[in-house]
């Protein structure tokens, strides 16, 4: 039930004349969407104040699938279309839908001056190791000695921790979660969208195609459960019992960081300078 009192349905937010959807059996994307949709749906958003800008890969073509205000953008730029397009529109509650090449590695210097700022913006990023629209090569975010095209000899690189980036930088609030902990990844989502200022949410999401096919890593539910085993257990109470991936991982908020929201503060800082000025 909603704010509103009316129950989830997912359709309400869905383009089905899009249908079928290009998403490999299994892919961890189509959860992710589903929480996000969901979460709107708790704040009661009206879908005409929504607007979502998203990037290029697999992650990014999901925008196409919501019925709302949509932007699919050129690769690694969905932050900057979306920090122009919130300081044009604030009545609009922007969203970027973004994977981790697309925001981490060609998108990654927006994304540290995204969070310098703190723009009111949500920004979901689907990280599922690797780039996989564009053939499965290595991202910043694939763990240590997988397997990709671009590393045939397993990746010898150490893992880009997307959450502490973004802390540091100054989001105003960072959040992980995987999916197969859909309501968690709802609640964490639905936190975000609240916030005032720039959230960043990292959603660890799985390719089954061409990195879980590639690595050996088994079924879908296989790779959902080993994702599960990854979250660290003082953080997942029920932990599973099974190998830990070469890194743990936290999930849930992480950092909240309550300072002011960008487009606000420069409001204001024009106000006062007008004043002082005289040019009021
Ligand atoms: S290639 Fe991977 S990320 Fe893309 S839709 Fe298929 S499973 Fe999902």
């Amino acid at each position: 039930m909603n704010e509103a009192g009316k129950q989830f349905n997912i359709r309400d937010y869905l383009r089905e004349y899009l249908f079928p959807h290009f998403l490999c059996p299994g892919c961890g994307h189509g959860i992710a969407l589903r929480a996000l949709l969901w979460a709107i749906d708790e704040l009661d958003i009206d879908k005409d104040r929504l607007a979502f800008v998203s990037g290029i890969g697999c992650s990014g073509r999901l925008g196409a699938y919501i019925d709302a205000n949509t932007f699919h953008v050129t690769h690694g730029r969905p932050l900057a279309f979306a920090t122009g397009l919130k300081l044009a529109r604030p009545d609009l509650e922007v969203i970027v839908i973004t994977g981790d090449g697309d925001c981490l590695a060609i998108g990654g210097n927006h994304l540290i001056h995204a969070c310098r700022r703190n723009l009111n913006i949500t920004c979901m990023m689907l990280n599922n190791e690797v780039y996989g629209m564009t053939g499965g090569q290595v991202s910043p975010t694939t763990s240590s000695e997988r397997y990709t095209t671009t590393t045939p000899y397993g990746n010898h690189e150490p893992v880009f921790d997307a959450c502490a980036l973004a802390e540091a930088a100054g989001a105003g609030m960072v959040g992980r979660e995987i999916t197969l902990q859909t309501p968690g990844l709802k609640d964490v989502l639905r936190q975000g969208l609240a916030h005032e200022g720039f959230s960043f949410i990292e959603v660890m999401s799985d390719c089954t195609e061409v990195f879980g096919r590639k690595n050996d890593l088994g079924s879908s539910a296989e790779m959902v459960l080993t994702q599960k085993a990854s979250v660290r257990p003082d953080f997942l109470e029920d932990a599973v019992d099974q190998p830990f991936r070469p890194h743990q991982i936290k999930t849930g908020v992480l950092a909240k960081n309550d300072r002011p929201e960008y487009a606000e503060s420069w409001r204001r800082h024009i106000e006062a300078m007008k004043r002082e000025r005289g040019h009021a």
